[in-house]
């Protein structure tokens, strides 16, 4: 990958990071104004004018935009900047949903103290997003954008991105590398060069019912043979691998005079490489039933794929550090456990996650970001567009 040092004949990335300082006040008006627009995952209209919204931000910066439409989910956009002819675009990834239910602002306001914001999405992702639009317009005034660049932000990442999932991997497949702006991993900032895999699965068990008293023998019980079952895909966890496998939820059973006909388990998968993705599919395809008078369905599998640290995303994160030197920072990278749709891109580019904001409690009521650190993480993801 080539490396622009500070002798970029445009302007160095010092000065980039100077223009954007200027900036923070407007980058927190505008992270107000997309904060206190509520758009959670699951409300359609609130999420198209979420979209709608962006696409003003970003056209009037000089973006073109465009609505994926969805019939159920909301609107995903997609925004398109030109740059030099032949250059291949860079793709920049987030999403404007959250996980709060409308009206959480009543309880969770948007609230500026003490060089912290807090407020529902603000770190998860809107931070991000508002990062995003500070970089690009940071680049057009500091000399133009060195490529196109494509943006998409989609509106259902935090319920699994499955509406969205193929305008990614088809904007990716066009990209030269892909940059997604879903919080920094941890409060030092450091970027995620790798994300597990992430499956569900559910296990149904089916038995045979009878009365406990009466005819205990006749009955088969669900219960009991998913609570065998468990056990053993409890043991398919291999902490040294980095594979997980958590029974996080079980229902089973009506009455405690009944044997059980029916149970079931809802269970999450984590997973470091593509090896133990088939390693674990393997192993569940083969459970059995260990009462064979059960039958067992087996449903799920893993839908994010891992992320895993390849040549190209470790060049991707030198350069990244080469950029934060310059301005006076340093840069950690770390591999997490949870997934984004960094997992889709990472499989097909070179991808770099973490880019967004820096704070703490995504998805708690105590979520919050560093103000003084939205302008340094626009400036870092201008310096990477410009390095590409
Ligand atoms: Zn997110």
């Amino acid at each position: 990958m080539p490396q622009r040092p500070s002798s970029d004949p445009r302007t160095s990335h010092r000065d980039l990071f100077a223009h954007l300082k200027d900036q923070q006040s407007a980058m927190q008006s505008m992270l107000r104004r997309i904060v206190e627009h509520e758009s959670p995952s699951d409300d359609k209209p609130s999420c198209d004018a979420m979209a709608e919204m962006l696409a003003q931000d970003f056209g009037a910066i000089g973006g073109r935009t465009k609505l994926h439409r969805d019939k159920i989910t909301g609107n995903h956009l997609q925004v398109d900047f030109g740059g030099p002819r032949g250059a291949k675009p860079v793709l920049i990834v987030g999403h404007y949903d959250t996980v709060y239910p409308l009206g959480t602002l009543k309880q969770m306001p948007y609230r500026e103290s003490k060089g912290r914001i807090s407020g529902p999405g603000v770190l998860d992702m809107k931070g991000g997003i508002v990062q995003i639009h500070g970089a690009i317009a940071a680049l057009q005034t500091q000399g133009g954008l060195p490529r196109p660049v494509t943006i998409i932000l989609v509106s259902d990442e935090e319920t699994g991105s499955e509406s969205s999932r193929s305008i990614t991997e088809k904007l990716a497949k066009q990209s030269a590398a892909a940059f997604v702006c879903e919080p920094a991993a941890g409060t030092d900032g450091a970027l995620k060069t790798a994300r597990k895999g992430v499956g569900d699965y559910l296990l149904r068990i089916t038995g045979v019912a009878s009365h406990s008293g009466l005819d205990f023998e006749k009955g088969q019980s669900a219960v009991l043979e998913l609570a065998r079952q468990i056990e053993k895909i409890a043991g398919f966890t291999d902490l040294k691998r980095g594979t997980t496998v958590n029974p996080g939820v079980i229902r089973g059973g009506t009455r405690s005079n009944v044997i059980a006909a029916s149970a079931e388990a809802e269970i999450d998968v984590r997973v470091s490489t593509k090896r133990d993705v088939e390693r674990v599919s393997k192993l569940f395809a083969r459970l059995k039933p260990i009462n064979r008078r059960c039958s067992l369905a087996l449903s799920g599998g893993v839908n994010r794929p891992p992320m895993e640290r390849t040549p190209g995303t470790a060049a991707l994160f030198a350069q990244a550090q080469l950029i934060a030197a310059e301005l006076s920072f340093s840069l950690a990278e770390r591999m997490v456990g949870g997934g984004s749709d960094g997992n889709f891109t990472g499989a097909i580019v070179p991808t770099l996650d973490g880019l967004g904001a820096v704070g703490d409690g995504a998805h708690a009521v105590h979520e919050y970001i560093f103000a003084t650190e939205m302008p340094k993480r626009a400036a870092l993801l201008a310096g990477l567009i410009r390095a590409l």
